[in-house]
């Protein structure tokens, strides 16, 4: 066969594995900036899950969202969302088609790795005040020292009353950071592995060092408390029923001198969240039922009620069935096994610096587009939801007749490690699942790495799927 017959047969039958900016012209990329401008306002604005919920409930009601609960019946084309205490919220678009037929489903996570402040956090040595943490989620723990924090959360008092806390964010506002110690002195640490370095009880957060100005006891402590208490007329008691999350006091920013990416902190999963919602803003009156889900405490197993183990997204479908007047026993659970979901989570994204933990032929890249996982887990793929090949088929078909560039990949090399996401909860109630997400480099630290072709490609695929599935 002549070399160029046998080129032409390889394009044929061979998946190209392709740069999609080598794919992209002009226009393309200046939307691509353009949508990645509003993605870093939006995670700047956005770093705990209380922040995404108020956030992304101002974007659902200025696009015609309202409350489900302030709807006497529902029907095709209307817009509704639920609030599940602040920290993670469902949305939906009814359909025009039967939702007896099944829905369409895209889950992300607005929860990220973090410090979280102890409910008994403030003490005094020598003469500092600090706050204890405990960490939340999987964190290399000397990734949090020496860093800008920043303070966010609720601190409740018993009346009821709210008090909001944000400090650190503004050029004005100090910032926080939990030290470590001088190399000089630190030839012991330097021996321990890395996963010991730091000791999570010495995660504490240096607060304050100005006495109070009396003979007394603790008097940085009570110094602190006062501040804290003319600002925001709390105690120290009121602390034990608050939810303080320390994150990472540096905006999320354009990376690179060609600023082909995005770097900032908790991308995973929040790159998912605001893909998958700005795309739902996009779907009016569809065929099926649109569902997006934010979900809060992935990243610790998604136990309690705001996490997606909890019942409350079958209560907001079953709500829709109510209000549709269609309802009957057992309709719940015959919807979901009729249903389509993409579990909208980061991946690891190829790093060449560490390239040993991946396998080339299927790892994601960053700029190869959205990058789905067939299946997750770890060690004989235990623990995986594994999409049927079915509807792995069902998604790419949507993917390329809408020329989105995709990736099919899987975490890491074969035990190596692995990884979870909420795919197999929802999958336990029939629904045929598929992780397809952002691939990111520093997966979990601080400062997170993504290509802003993926994240715009995530957001075309993510729409891509509610109008066709
Ligand atoms: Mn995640
Ligand atoms: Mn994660």
């Amino acid at each position: 066969m002549e070399k160029k017959e046998a080129e032409e047969l390889k394009e044929k039958l061979f998946n190209k594995k392709e740069n999609g900016w080598n794919t992209k012209n002009e226009d393309e990329k200046r939307e691509i900036f353009e949508y990645a401008k509003n993605y870093i306002c939006y995670m700047n604005k956005s770093k705990t899950e209380r922040e995404i919920v108020e956030n992304s409930i101002k974007i659902a009601e200025d696009n015609g969202f309202r409350p489900i609960e302030s709807y006497e019946s529902l029907h095709a084309g209307d817009k509704v969302y639920y609030n599940n205490r602040e920290k993670s919220m469902y949305l939906a678009v009814i359909g025009e088609q039967s939702i007896e037929d099944g829905i369409n489903i895209i889950g992300a996570h607005a929860d990220s790795p973090r410090l979280d402040l102890k409910p008994n956090p403030l003490y005094e040595d020598s003469e500092f005040a600090y706050l204890k943490t405990h960490y939340y989620g999987g964190i290399k723990k000397y990734q949090w020292t020496t860093i800008p924090l920043a303070i966010h959360g609720v601190i409740v008092k018993t009346n009821g009353e709210k008090v909001k806390i944000n400090i650190g964010e503004n050029e004005q506002d100090p910032i926080f950071t939990i030290t470590d110690l001088l190399p000089h002195l630190a030839q012991e640490q330097m021996k321990k592995k890395l996963a010991d370095g730091i000791d999570g009880e010495d995660l504490n957060l240096l607060i304050g060092s100005i006495p109070f100005d009396s003979d007394v006891s603790e008097k940085v402590k009570l110094n602190i408390l006062n501040l804290l208490n003319i600002k925001y007329g709390i105690t120290e008691k009121d602390l034990l029923s608050s939810e303080l999350e320390l994150v990472p006091a540096m905006p999320c920013r354009s990376m690179g001198f060609d600023e082909s990416m995005v770097a900032g902190y908790g991308q995973d999963d929040k790159i998912c969240v605001y893909t998958s919602l700005t795309a739902l803003m996009n779907v009016q009156n569809p065929k099926k039922t649109a569902v997006c889900i934010i979900a809060d405490k992935e990243e610790i197993g998604s136990m309690g009620n705001t996490g997606m183990e909890s019942h409350v997204f079958e209560m907001f479908i079953s709500e829709i069935l109510n209000k549709l007047g269609v309802n009957r026993p057992n309709l719940l659970e015959k919807v979901f096994c009729k249903s389509k979901m993409l579990s909208a989570d980061v991946d690891a994204g190829l790093d060449p610096i560490y390239a040993s933990v991946s396998e080339r032929n299927n790892a994601s890249y960053l700029g190869r587009g959205i990058g789905l996982n067939k299946y997750t887990g770890a060690r004989g793929k235990s623990g995986a939801s594994d999409a049927n090949a079915e509807f792995v088929a069902e998604v790419r078909n949507i993917f390329e007749n809408n020329n989105i560039r995709y990736q099919i990949a899987e975490l890491g090399k074969v035990d190596v490690g692995g990884g979870g996401t909420i795919a197999y909860i929802l999958a336990n109630k029939g629904i045929d699942v598929i992780d397809c997400g952002v691939p990111v480099l520093s997966m979990h630290s601080p400062y997170e790495v993504t290509s802003k072709l993926d994240l715009y490609e995530a957001y075309r695929g993510y729409e891509a799927f509610w109008k066709n599935a």
